[in-house]
């Protein structure tokens, strides 16, 4: 029996008017763990319970995670099956409207995703098409120049706040990039943003569409949410003459991705672009002891750039900060392990009341390998994901080819992997081929099939005269050629089905005989291969688990391939997380909670980050110092009963050991609230004052 959703009980009374104010807009600025997530999920059941169809309703997440959580929590409160609820990132609903409408665009359904490393290798392909040696181009900086001017925050020739300039050169460069998407059949991210706009600013009915369906949207974590979807939340909440029904609630203290072109400006247009914003504040923490809580508000209070907020809990004192001091990284993260070891027995805690924030990837490795030697399960997110793994990625690449042959980037990727003799001027020519009709290879290497099918080979050669020149395609690889494309033809019959993906998958994998692919590339290594090939089976497993997911409705291969490209650094691998540690960036820790938090690292340096020390405030508003305590803020605030903070003497960076210094930050936590941990010794005052005193030598 479900239990009827008794919002009363559950929620304080400024909840519980932000939960109930459900027609016209409804903003919500409010400190760490103060509710806000809890309203929004709170706000669909009660609108569940009053009647609205789940298919009116959109919220919308900062990760696909949060998306799942939310869901599920629904689920709970309200009994119900949820089967026409909208609950997904931002880009997640981009592709979901574009899996609808994208061919008003000129472009087919079965479209493919571009990630970052997709991205860079197009974008290679198009300086080499415009003659431009990539040697001595930041090819990182060409795309964030590539991604400013497509969301529309550069113009060609112009510069913006902080100074970065589009130069007119690197146009061409752009218009072909633009043009091969086209032709692949493929979307970068950004695109998953603009071509909605587009759609809808091009296309009203559509709109109309649109904004009829989701007659009720919410969004969380509004401070992060970009300019452009922000423009993309407005086009749909705004219904005319009609009151917008859309609630937004967000922390201006918690803006972390200010470098990713989020504004919590946003925050002050959405009172200018929603008259009659009815504005709820709520200052109870539920989340965190005073302790953990007056350490935090020590932190951000000396942001300047902020919104003054009163934030109080409800919970005792609770236990003091813990800092610890060890020599170097190693230490650290034994002394971690430890820490878990000793309080899951003595505490009774469960592997995944524990989270473990890092400010860079590169922490990751010393303390997983801590992990692994003690046999503590953890859970990786924001990292180098398993999906970015080369043999994974092939697997991928075959799936993205199978569910759309036009895309260049991954066909490429595994025309010859595994080495099937299609050499390097076999694929440069039909490359060749390619361009010159505007077509991708797939296409060409189809209309070069037929030809030969009908015996007019030659008649294909003539159209394309560099080819011919050269003798397209050279005489010893066309039995392998012809092999190819019959492969993928097959795979394409056996694999566009609904059903058995996990299943085809491993069949494919024989098929290509990746195996054997391992055995040769890594023939002196086979322990590497076996390990290789334990991803791939570990990816197979995943499928299945995908598969028999009952909320899984949509079975298909361009299900499956959404999802993974979807999957954004914060979602880890999108597997289950109980039972493990969390280990995770502080950026992808956003919105959740540990019992017990271990903040490792938390050195001048590593937070506040180097980049942003020696950057300086920035010409407009930006302060990057601001933005790395707001980060320090959100580690913080993840805690609910207990928080560890380490900061290393020395660490080892590539071949040198160098001396570290506490960061700045730990200076503004109140010293009364911080005990300095001493191995097998009790909390000591003493020594904590100590520290300090150090850390204000160093400082001075
Ligand atoms: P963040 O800014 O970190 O995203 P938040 O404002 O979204 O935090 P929530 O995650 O919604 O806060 O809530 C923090 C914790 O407090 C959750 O465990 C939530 O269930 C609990 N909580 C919030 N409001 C109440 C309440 N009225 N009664 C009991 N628990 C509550
Ligand atoms: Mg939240």
């Amino acid at each position: 029996m479900i239990a009827k959703l008794n919002i009363e009980a559950e929620l304080n009374g400024p909840q519980l008017r932000a939960v109930t104010a459900i027609e016209g807009p409804v903003l919500i600025i409010a400190g760490a763990g103060s509710g806000k997530t809890r309203v929004i999920t709170y706000r669909i059941a009660h609108m569940l319970e009053k009647g609205i169809p789940q298919s009116s309703i959109l919220a919308l997440t900062f990760t696909n995670k949060a998306a799942r959580e939310m869901e599920s929590r629904v689920k709970e409160l309200t009994g119900k099956k949820l089967q026409a609820l909208t609950v997904s990132t931002f880009h997640a609903f981009g592709v979901k409207v574009l899996r609808e409408e994208i061919e008003t665009l000129g472009y087919r359904k079965n479209f493919s995703i571009y990630d970052e490393s997709d991205q860079n290798k197009l974008v290679k392909e198009c300086l080499r098409d415009c003659k431009i040696s990539s040697d001595g181009v930041d090819l990182y900086n060409l795309q964030q120049l590539f991604s400013n001017i497509k969301i529309g925050r550069l113009e060609w020739g112009t510069a913006d706040g902080s100074g970065r300039f589009a130069d007119t050169v690197w146009r061409p460069v752009y218009d072909e990039y633009q043009n091969s998407l086209k032709i692949y059949n493929a979307l970068d991210f950004d695109d998953l943003l603009t071509a909605p706009i587009q759609l809808f600013e091009e296309h009203p009915e559509i709109l109309g569409k649109y904004r009829q369906k989701y007659r009720y949207i919410m969004v969380d974590e509004f401070q992060d949410t970009s300019l452009i979807q922000y423009r993309l939340m407005k086009l749909l909440a705004n219904k005319g003459n009609e009151k917008a029904n859309i609630c937004v609630v967000g922390d201006d203290d918690q803006s972390i991705y200010s470098w990713r072109g989020a504004s919590y400006e946003n925050l002050i247009r959405f009172e200018k672009d929603f008259p009659g914003t009815l504005e709820i504040k709520l200052e109870q923490n539920y989340r965190s002891t005073t302790t953990i809580l007056e350490a935090a508000n020590g932190v951000i209070s000396n942001n300047t750039n902020r919104k003054e907020k009163k934030l109080w809990s409800g919970m005792d004192g609770g236990k003091p900060i813990e800092l610890f001091y060890p020599i170097n990284e190693s230490a650290e993260a034994e002394f971690i392990a430890e820490q878990i070891k000793k309080m899951r027995f003595e505490d009774r805690l469960k592997f995944d009341d524990f989270g473990v924030l890092i400010r860079t990837n590169n922490q990751i490795d010393v303390i997983e390998e801590a992990f692994l030697g003690e046999n503590i399960p953890c859970k990786i997110s924001g990292g180098k994901s398993f999906f970015d793994r080369e043999e994974i990625k092939d697997i991928l690449s075959y799936l993205r080819v199978v569910a759309n042959p036009d895309d260049d980037v991954n066909l490429l990727r595994i025309i010859n992997t595994p080495r099937r003799g299609i050499g390097k001027a076999s694929i440069s020519s039909i490359s060749e081929i390619a361009k010159r009709n505007r077509s991708s290879l797939w296409e060409s290497l189809g209309r070069w099939q037929l030809a030969k099918d009908h015996g007019q080979e030659s008649l294909f050669q003539e159209h394309s005269t560099e080819a011919k020149g050269r003798g397209f395609p050279p005489e010893h690889s066309k039995g392998e050629i012809g092999g190819f494309i019959s492969l993928i033809e097959g795979l394409r019959e056996n694999m566009l089905g609904k059903r058995d993906l996990s299943a085809k998958v491993k069949a494919m994998v024989e098929t290509i005989n990746y195996w054997g692919h391992l055995i040769t590339e890594y023939n002196k290594d086979e322990k590497k291969a076996h390990w290789k090939y334990a991803n791939i089976t570990y990816l197979i497993q995943m499928i299945e688990n995908w598969e028999n997911d009952p909320d899984n409705l949509d079975k298909s291969l361009y299900a499956y391939l959404n999802r993974i490209s979807l999957l954004g650094r914060a979602d880890g691998d999108g597997e289950a997380d109980k039972g493990k540690v969390s280990l995770m960036t502080i950026h992808a820790s956003k919105g959740l909670e540990f019992p017990v938090v271990f903040i490792a690292g938390a050195e001048d340096g590593i937070i506040p980050h180097e980049r942003s020390i020696e950057d300086g405030p920035g010409q407009d508003s930006f302060d990057p110092i601001e933005e790395e305590r707001r980060l320090f803020y959100v580690a913080i605030t993840r805690a609910r009963d207990k928080l560890y903070i380490t900061s290393c003497q020395q660490r080892k960076r590539r071949q040198d050991v160098i001396t570290r210094v506490p960061s700045p930050f730990l200076q503004e936590i109140p010293a009364h609230l911080i005990w300095y941990h001493e191995k097998e010794k009790e909390p000591d005052a003493q020594a904590t004052e100590n520290f300090f005193a150090r850390m204000k030598e160093q400082f001075n």
